[in-house]
């Protein structure tokens, strides 16, 4: 016998007992953003690597150590796309959806990192992403956090703390890399490897080190804050002013950076203690300069990403409820010859109740195997057609929970008693 094949390290199944949830989480996520009027894009899983680097950026964890980058056969160097800001940029440029219009875009689907799998942390996961396209004021930013907040209210999660930043325009940040490599360089002993080589070419990033040796050196670094100009400070205010009218709390991080070159200006978090260390479920931020740094008309931009396997961890956390998927009616067909009569009466009811979830008995069986399978199947009633049905146009109804009596109802009634016990 062969061995058996097992699945890649951090690249998980999900199992029909989890579908339930992550389909209600999904749909809550259609519904809020449809409601807000933002529209589905679908991108390749696929895209060339070059479009990571020159979005991401070289000299970042993704870009240096996270990708999947191989050479397809012709010789092209593709990667899995490792979040999906790049693929939408690319997307929207070359479709031409950015001429006079805004764009308000979502997707969803699997991202791949080749990182070191463990709670909250996979090789491929999966995300929600939003992206707003042509609009610069601080209320697309605050319409943006406003729709995570309620996407977490419709979700029924507590105990999530937003966080947010400003991170300057471009100009305001070269003048605060001035200021930080000269601090930094001051204690360039207390840099660990990768912060030295960072220093040269993307400073600001160290102040995102997740290496605890460094913490106090990087609380003590001057604050991006103050290097902030007149119009980057004023984007930052209008945005908090608008979070406040909408009575949603938060936490200014001047620490909060984000592991990806393209932001500027707002950037934020949605975080947790309830998940170990890995607490940000939803993050985003402004990259007013992505468009262009990738061959678009310059154009605002800002999105957050939702990281769906955190989101899921931490509503099972929380024992938050949702519907389960349990059917409603196991179809027992009792007798000989009795399958062609079985299946119309099953199309039958499908047709005359909406959304009834009825499994057919399939492959025969006697009828106690029958009944042993509906048993098994999580259905609250089994309906049997025998041949005495069958010629009375009736079903015997039977309460697999033992709670009432079993019955025989016209096929015509069902639909009601079944609507009653639901
Ligand atoms: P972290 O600091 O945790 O590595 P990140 O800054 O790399 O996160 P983003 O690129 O901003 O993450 O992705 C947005 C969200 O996607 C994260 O907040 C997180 O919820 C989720 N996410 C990122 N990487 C992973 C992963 N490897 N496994 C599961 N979820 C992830
Ligand atoms: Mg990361």
């Amino acid at each position: 016998m062969s061995n058996k094949i097992q699945s890649i390290r951090g690249m998980n199944d999900l199992l029909p007992e989890s579908s339930p949830l992550w389909q209600f989480v999904e749909e809550v996520m259609r519904r809020t953003l449809k409601e807000y009027g933002y529209q589905e894009m679908r991108m390749p899983l696929v895209e060339k690597t070059e479009l990571f680097k020159r979005s991401i950026g070289e000299v970042t964890d993704i870009v240096e150590k996270e990708m999947y980058t191989f050479e397809d056969r012709n010789g092209d160097s593709l990667t899995l796309r490792p979040e999906g800001t790049a693929g939408c940029v690319r997307a929207v440029i070359e479709n031409g959806l950015l001429r006079g219009q805004p764009q308000r875009l979502w997707y969803m689907g699997p991202m791949f990192r080749h990182e070191r799998p463990q709670r909250g942390r996979y090789r491929q996961f999966h995300q929600i992403g939003v992206e707003v396209f042509g609009l610069e004021g601080p209320d697309v930013d605050a319409e943006l956090i406003a729709i995570s907040a309620r996407i977490w209210r419709e979700l029924g999660i507590g105990g999530v703390t937003l966080q947010i930043n400003s991170l300057g325009s471009v100009h305001s940040r070269e003048q605060y890399r001035e200021q930080l490599v000269t601090y930094l360089n001051g204690h360039h002993d207390q840099l660990d490897e990768d912060s030295r080589r960072r220093l040269q070419s993307n400073p600001l990033r160290i102040l995102d080190s997740k290496n605890s040796d460094m913490a106090e050196l990087i609380r003590q670094a001057p604050l991006l804050e103050d290097a902030l100009d007149d119009s980057d400070r004023a984007h930052f205010e209008r945005l908090k002013a608008l979070l406040e009218i909408m009575g949603i709390e938060y936490e200014i991080n001047p620490r909060l950076v984000r592991g990806l070159d393209y932001y500027g200006r707002t950037v934020f978090e949605w975080v947790t203690d309830m998940l170990g260390a890995q607490g940000t479920i939803c993050a985003g931020g402004r990259y007013d300069g992505l468009v262009e740094q990738i061959g678009g008309k310059s154009t605002p931009a800002v999105g957050f990403a939702i990281g769906l396997e955190r989101l899921v961890e931490l509503m099972e956390e929380q024992s938050i409820p949702f519907e389960q998927q349990q059917p409603d009616a196991y179809l027992v067909i009792a007798g000989e010859g009795m399958v062609e009569a079985g299946f119309s009466v099953a199309e039958k009811l499908r047709d005359g109740i909406p959304g009834l979830r009825l499994i057919t008995n399939l492959d025969g069986g006697s009828f106690k195997a029958q009944f042993r399978r509906a048993d098994r199947s999580g259905a609250r009633f089994a309906l049997v057609l025998g041949e005495d049905e069958l010629s009375s146009g009736t079903l015997t109804v039977k309460d697999l929970s033992g709670e009432r009596e079993q019955q025989t109802i016209p096929l015509d009634d069902v639909a009601e008693m079944l609507s009653r016990y639901n």
